[in-house]
């Protein structure tokens, strides 16, 4: 038995110190409101958590430019080798996308208020400062939806450049690579930094009760989305291309999708999800291999619609009004933020802060939704793998027509020979 909880005790033990440094944090925080702290001893008490966010912004530039490079163009170099009908698919969702940007710069044109729009799109193609600008709303300066503009057109390209593009993409790769391991270091700084993020933030508020609330609706309101997604948009989507019963396919990957609720971590639910689609939904092996590790790195929709609740819930907490300009930002760097998140525990949250930092909202505030993070990250990560499932399902309806002509010459050709 005790053996037992050692175990336990040693495979969650980040989760188990983050849970516990949440609620240190907010004792200590409702405790020295009683004390009566002058601005001073706040400050020094507030410089661990400091600490901390400096760290997750030092490794957001490394991350958002090797991880939108890298998926772009792990996705454009895999396409090239399968040459199916996913091509289509993706031009057709590239024109869509095109429109949708076309429509948005025409409705810039016209809307009385256009200067947001128009600088959406400056910010989206800029000029060499690229990587810094010193303009008010981008609170560190950073501009980071060109940045994820730029490295992810960088991805393109280099996918199609073949050959002489190898050795970016392996720099990409490594740079990645040691960005992850730093975080693999600095996530055990986290627990400690958090009590002091979250107690000085407490320490600050006016009316912590009320934060307490607003804390509550905005976890529905991720947990509403996250279920009409995943019950609803998902699943039709599926229908209306596979013409197959939804149900019947979720039915067979339901062990995946609890692993992925108990694990937090999409990238280790991976091989049961391989196997269930194997086993229970006789998706093509192929396919399954393919759309499956891809998924895993870039297709994090639970994620996304989690950032993007997030940033307008800490806007609201800071009264302060997103136009429409800033709601369409937040939109595009919650997807670029989930493509660049990992697939493992609470990955999200580290990228939330270039979602808060492309339309200037407070980095700090982030430690407002840590303490209810560690449980919808079961959620989001539940429907992240949901979506990578039914992409197979649908991939391999898509592609079955040349997948059982392709296995027919390769049975062909083995029972010649
Ligand atoms: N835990 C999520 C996953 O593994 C990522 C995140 O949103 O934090 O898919």
């Amino acid at each position: 038995m005790l053996a037992r909880v050692k175990d336990v005790c040693k495979r969650n033990g980040l989760l188990i110190l983050s849970v516990l440094s949440v609620i240190v944090g907010c004792l200590l925080g409702f405790f020295l409101r009683t004390r009566r702290l002058s601005q001073q001893e706040i400050s020094y008490f507030q410089f661990p958590g400091e600490l901390l966010m400096r760290m997750l912004k030092m490794l957001i530039l490394p991350l958002v430019v090797s991880r939108n490079m890298f998926p772009a163009n792990l996705v454009e170099a895999t396409f090239k080798q399968y040459r199916t009908k996913s091509i289509p698919i993706i031009k057709s969702n590239k024109a869509a996308s095109e429109s949708t940007t076309r429509r948005f710069i025409i409705y810039g044109v016209q809307d009385e208020n256009g200067s947001n729009v128009q600088n959406f799109a400056l910010d989206i193609t800029p000029p060499p400062e690229v990587i810094y600008k010193s303009e008010p709303g981008t609170s560190d300066g950073m501009n980071v939806l060109g940045i994820v503009i730029f490295s992810a057109t960088m991805g393109i390209m280099l996918g199609r450049m073949g050959n002489s593009g190898v050795p970016l993409v392996s720099f990409c790769q490594c740079l990645n690579e040691s960005v992850m391991k730093i975080v693999a270091v600095a996530v055990w700084y986290f627990p400690f930094g958090i009590v002091f993020l979250i107690a000085g933030k407490i320490l600050e508020m006016d009316d912590p009760t009320a934060i307490g609330k607003k804390l509550g609706f905005y976890a529905i309101t991720v947990v509403c989305g996250l279920v009409v997604h995943g019950l609803f948009i998902l699943p039709m989507m599926y229908f209306f291309i596979t013409k197959k019963n939804p149900i019947v396919f979720i039915r067979g990957i339901l062990q995946a999708l609890l692993i992925a609720l108990a694990t937090s971590s999409s990238s280790a639910t991976l091989p049961i999800t391989f196997k269930c689609l194997l086993e229970n939904n006789h998706v093509d092996r192929r396919i399954a291999r393919f759309v499956l590790p891809v998924g895993a790195t870039i297709n994090m929709d639970g994620t996304a619609l989690y950032e993007a609740v997030a940033a307008i819930f800490i806007a609201q907490v800071n009264n302060y009004e997103l136009d429409f300009g800033q709601i369409i930002t937040i939109s595009i760097t919650a997807t670029a933020a989930s493509i660049g998140a990992a697939g493992i525990p609470q990955a999200g949250l580290v990228t939330m802060v270039i979602v808060l930092t492309s339309v200037g909202l407070p980095t700090d505030d982030i430690t407002l939704i840590i303490a209810v993070d560690w449980a919808l990250d079961r959620f989001r990560t539940m429907i992240n793998v949901l979506g990578d499932a039914l992409a197979a399902g649908i991939m391999a309806h898509v592609c079955r027509k040349e997948f059982t002509k392709d296995g027919d010459e390769v049975r062909t050709r083995q029972n010649e020979s």
